[in-house]
């Protein structure tokens, strides 16, 4: 049957197609940036290509500049929450990777104890999103 044998969609996709829901940060043509729907920490966010791609060496060198542009207008916006982040990217499934769309996480730390070791991650409520975004967006036009 088709249902079976069709490949499944990717969520990160979904949600660049807006067929799924997301607190986004950022867009433009190359580029969308949203807040991880289990953040490590307050702001965490990831920075995706449009194009699905598995794995950054999938990448076209064209696609370099205007992704990492946006990963460091990323950079500046968590500036405002914190000077202090991680910019991370799990590569394969051994390493981690659960989520096969290539992205950056962009981790903000305010001195807590390693964040990656938490054995429970609590899902963003509206809220907190809200108040998320408008402190990345602080000062901005966009
Ligand atoms: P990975 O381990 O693949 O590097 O990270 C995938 C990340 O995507 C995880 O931090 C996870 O919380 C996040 N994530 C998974 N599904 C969704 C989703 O539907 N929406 C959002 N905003 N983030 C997601
Ligand atoms: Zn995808």
């Amino acid at each position: 049957m088709a249902a079976d044998t069709a490949a499944p969609a990717c969520i990160f996709c979904e949600i660049i197609a807006g067929r799924a829901p997301a607190y986004r940060v950022y867009e433009d043509d190359a580029t969308v940036a949203f807040l991880d729907i289990f953040p490590f920490t307050r702001g965490h966010l990831l920075v995706v290509p449009r194009r699905h791609v598995d794995r950054i060496t999938d990448l076209d060198p064209s696609e370099y500049p205007g992704f990492l542009a946006t990963v460091a207008e990323m950079c500046r916006r968590v500036d405002r929450l914190s000077r202090h982040y991680n910019v991370a990217l799990n590569q394969g499934a051994l390493a981690g990777q659960i989520v096969f769309h290539l992205h950056l996480h962009l981790i903000p730390r305010y001195g807590e104890t390693n964040p990656f070791l938490a054995p429970h991650r609590e899902r963003l409520t509206d809220m907190e999103a809200a108040a998320v975004l408008r402190d990345l967006h602080a000062g901005s036009a966009g």
